[in-house]
């Protein structure tokens, strides 16, 4: 018997740069914050970004936004949270209609 070997797309972003993957998932344990399931989620020691891909692919892409939002604003803080929830929701849902985050997005086979 072989196993077959699922190829695997990886995502790569360039945020102030740093290289962060995206990881589409469907895993609940990658996407926890204080015992809340979240659809997005930033990890900054391992730069990493994992998005549930249990939502539409619009809401992925916002989603992917939000949280690109969130990794500039700690960046740019010395690693600290200056924009609220609510400012980045805002501004996240403003600018997905207008970006293609395929464009940013590098993909690695
Ligand atoms: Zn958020």
């Amino acid at each position: 018997m072989t196993i077959k070997k699922i190829p695997k797309e990886r995502y790569f972003l360039n945020i102030l740069g740093y290289e962060y993957e995206v990881i589409y998932t469907d895993d609940a344990n990658k996407l926890m914050i204080n015992n809340q399931l979240c659809f997005g989620l930033v990890d900054y020691v391992n730069q990493q970004i994992f998005i549930s891909n249990q939502q539409h692919p619009d809401m992925m892409q916002e989603t992917l936004l939000h949280e690109i939002l969130h990794a500039i604003d700690h960046l740019m803080n010395a690693g600290k949270d200056s924009l609220t929830e609510e400012d980045i929701e805002k501004m996240a849902t403003g600018l997905a209609p207008m970006i293609d985050l395929s464009l940013i997005v590098k993909k690695e086979g």
